[in-house]
């Protein structure tokens, strides 16, 4: 009797056991298939993604050869950087190369090509931080600089300083060798029609507003061969903004952080809600104290946190495991990656 007992618990125990296997097993089956943007297990060699800005992109107001100009452009700027990476250069390097060429290009809100302000001018902003160090620069109010990326990268390097802005930029750059440029280089006509409008204050429909004030910022983020991240933002911040000021591009922690431990940022939208909810920060901390992925941790910032207060734009990121991530939350993002080995893609519109 009591044998018959034991052999009855114990095929009970083996009952359990076995539906607990099954159970592990089947829900890996179901587990989701891999999002082609959370890589492999096994970390790239390098990655690189870019940004141009996130806004009302809309199929219907873009020509084909509008987004293939666009397309080459942004192809071109990752060439540049995948270059670097390729040769064992720094994250940093590819960084800045890379938004040099968005910088360059008339297409986007960086560089030439950059929005006005209220005041009928050109004023710039930019950052850079390195994932290994947590070493910052930024510009802000940059008015002759052909590469604002490459200052607040100097200025990281060469000063003590994290964020000059104005004419002590302006001269501490030139003091560094970097490239002066009359404020005349950055204007283009399209620009200045949208300022004009802006300064109308035409009765437009919203849509239109949108377009005028379409956030066109660059970014780029990086992971190099020796698993260093680093992250650059550029921008001519909004149309119409009031002179002097300065939006989330040229701040750490809102528009750009980086952090090896954690992952690399770039943000673009409307640049007042990314400062007050710390955006690109907030990305780091909450795969530094949250244990959330670099996508939960990205969509969060985007999709809850922004969309709940009227915070329009997106971001870019990147994890030490070169992971990436690009949610946005207006009708379109410019925005691409790369990978060692030939992965790339370019997108414009749904994520
Ligand atoms: N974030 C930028 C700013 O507010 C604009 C943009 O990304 O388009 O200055």
């Amino acid at each position: 009797m009591r044998s018959l007992l034991q052999l009855a618990i114990l095929f009970c125990l083996g009952v359990v056991l076995y539906g607990c296997q099954e159970t592990g097993s089947s829900s890996l089956t179901a587990a989701p298939a891999q999002d082609p943007y959370s890589g492999s297990a096994e970390r790239p060699e390098y990655v690189l993604v870019i940004h141009g800005g996130a806004g009302t992109i809309l199929k219907e107001n873009m020509t084909d050869e509008r987004a293939a100009a666009i397309t080459a452009a942004m192809n071109a700027a990752m060439d540049a950087g995948e270059a670097v990476l390729k040769a064992g250069g720094s994250s940093a390097d590819a960084v800045e190369k890379t938004i040099w060429v968005l910088e360059d290009s008339p297409y986007f809100n960086s560089g030439r090509g950059a929005v006005f302000t209220n005041a009928g001018i050109n004023e710039l902003d930019a950052s850079f931080m390195t994932g290994e160090d947590q070493m910052a620069g930024a510009v802000g109010g940059i008015t002759n600089l052909k590469h604002p990326i490459s200052a607040a990268r100097a200025v990281m390097e060469k000063s003590e300083h994290v964020l000059l802005t104005g004419k002590g930029a302006e001269e501490f750059a030139a003091g560094q060798g970097l490239e002066v440029v009359d404020p005349s280089y950055f204007f283009t006509q399209e620009r200045y029609d949208a300022l004009q409008r802006a300064l109308k204050g035409e009765k437009v429909e919203q849509e239109k507003i949108d377009v005028d004030k379409k956030h066109g910022t660059v970014g780029c983020v990086a992971l190099d061969k020796n698993g260093n991240l680093a992250a650059g933002t550029s921008t001519g911040g909004m149309t119409n903004k009031r002179f002097n000021r300065l939006g989330d591009s040229p701040i750490i922690g809102a528009g750009t952080y980086a952090n090896n431990a954690t992952c690399a940022v770039s943000c673009t939208g409307w640049g007042e809600f990314f400062i007050r909810y710390a955006v690109a920060y907030d990305v780091h901390a909450r795969m530094a104290y949250a244990d959330a992925t670099l996508k939960e941790a990205a969509d969060a910032v985007i999709h809850n946190t922004l969309v709940e207060k009227g915070g329009t734009g997106g971001l870019i990121a990147l994890d030490a495991q070169g992971n990436v991530a690009m949610p946005f939350n207006t009708p379109g993002m410019y925005r691409g990656y790369l990978k060692a080995g030939g992965e790339r893609e370019i997108k414009f519109y749904e994520e």
